[in-house]
């Protein structure tokens, strides 16, 4: 049964910046679709 969720979180695309393309950190997946430094940079 646990597996079953393992490999459905290893499917998912790694999440990238849109602006810069680093890997963004699963901790800081509320700033949306910019990492954490590219956030600050744009301050919506
Ligand atoms: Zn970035």
């Amino acid at each position: 049964m646990l597996a079953n969720v393992v490999d459905f979180f290893r499917n998912l695309p790694p999440k990238e910046c849109a602006q810069c393309g680093n890997k963004i950190d699963e901790q800081h997946e509320c700033y949306g679709i910019y990492c954490e430094k590219c956030n600050v940079d744009f301050e919506y």
